[in-house]
C-alpha cells in the first residue's frame, strides 16, 4: 500500500508491481492528474496490479508484530473498509532537517535555505556582508562562503542531475569566495 499521489509514489508503485507485487494507491484527491506525470498514470493504468483509492485516507493500521491490515475511509462517504496489507509506504512528501541552520543561515518558512538571489532584504548591509564587494554568489547563503546545493536548497528542482549539477557549481563559488576574501590567489584557468 502506497499514501500519495506525486512521481515517487508513482515510481514506487509501477516498480512494486512490476515485480508481482498487489499494489493500493491511496490518494485523498480526486484522482491522480493533479499531482503525477502522465507518463506515470499510464503505466498505472495499464498494470493490472495496481489500483487508485481517491478521496481516501488511511485511519487504522493493524496487525500481530508486522503490519497485516489497514483501514482506509472514504472521505466524502465516510465509510470504512479494512484491507489487507503487507507493507506501507508514506510518500508525502519531504522535509529539510534543517533545524540546526536556524539562526545561523536564511531558511525559508518551509525550512529550505535559502540562496543568491531569493535572500530576503539587503543582504549586502548585513555585518557578514559589510566589507565584500559583491553580492551572493548563485548558491550563497545568507553566510558568505556557505553555499548550499541540491534539495535542501529553496526552490531546488528535486532531481538528480539538478543536484549534481549544483554541487558543482558550488564548487567553483567557493573557489571564487576564496580569493574574493584573500583566502587563495587566483589562479589561471585550468584544463579540468
Ligand atoms: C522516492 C523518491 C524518488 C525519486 N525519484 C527521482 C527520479 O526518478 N529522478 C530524479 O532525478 N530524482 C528523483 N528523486 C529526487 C532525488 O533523489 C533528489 O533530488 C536527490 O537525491 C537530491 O540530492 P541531494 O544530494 O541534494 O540530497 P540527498 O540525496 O537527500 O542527500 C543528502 C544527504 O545528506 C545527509 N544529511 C542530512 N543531514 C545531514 C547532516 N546534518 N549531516 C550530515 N549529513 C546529513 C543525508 O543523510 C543524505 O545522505 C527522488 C526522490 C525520492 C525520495
Amino acid at each position: 500500500m502506497i499514501v500519495g499521489g506525486g512521481n515517487s509514489a508513482g515510481q514506487a508503485a509501477t516498480w512494486l508491481a512490476d515485480n508481482g507485487h498487489q499494489v493500493t494507491i491511496v490518494i485523498r484527491g480526486d484522482d491522480l492528474a493533479a499531482s503525477m506525470s502522465r507518463y506515470l498514470i499510464d503505466r498505472i493504468n495499464r498494470q493490472p496490479g495496481i489500483q487508485v483509492l481517491s478521496r481516501s485516507a488511511i485511519r487504522q493500521v493493524d496487525g500481530a508484530g508486522r503490519l497485516e491490515r489497514v483501514v482506509v475511509e472514504h472521505l466524502i462517504t465516510s465509510r470504512r473498509h479494512t484491507l489487507a496489507a503487507s507493507a506501507l509506504f508514506v510518500l508525502i512528501g519531504a522535509e529539510p532537517h534543517t533545524q540546526w541552520l536556524a539562526g545561523s543561515v536564511e531558511l525559508d518558512s518551509h525550512g529550505f535555505v535559502v540562496t543568491g538571489p531569493e535572500l530576503s532584504g539587503p543582504v549586502r548591509h548585513r555585518p557578514a556582508w559589510e566589507k565584500l564587494s559583491q553580492d551572493p554568489y548563485l548558491l550563497e547563503t545568507s553566510l558568505p562562503g556557505v553555499f548550499a546545493a541540491g534539495d535542501v536548497r529553496s526552490g531546488s528542482v528535486k532531481r538528480v542531475a539538478s543536484a549534481v549539477g549544483e554541487g558543482s557549481i558550488a564548487v567553483r563559488f567557493v573557489s571564487e569566495h576564496l580569493v574574493r576574501s584573500g583566502g587563495l590567489v587566483a589562479a589561471g584557468p585550468t584544463s579540468g
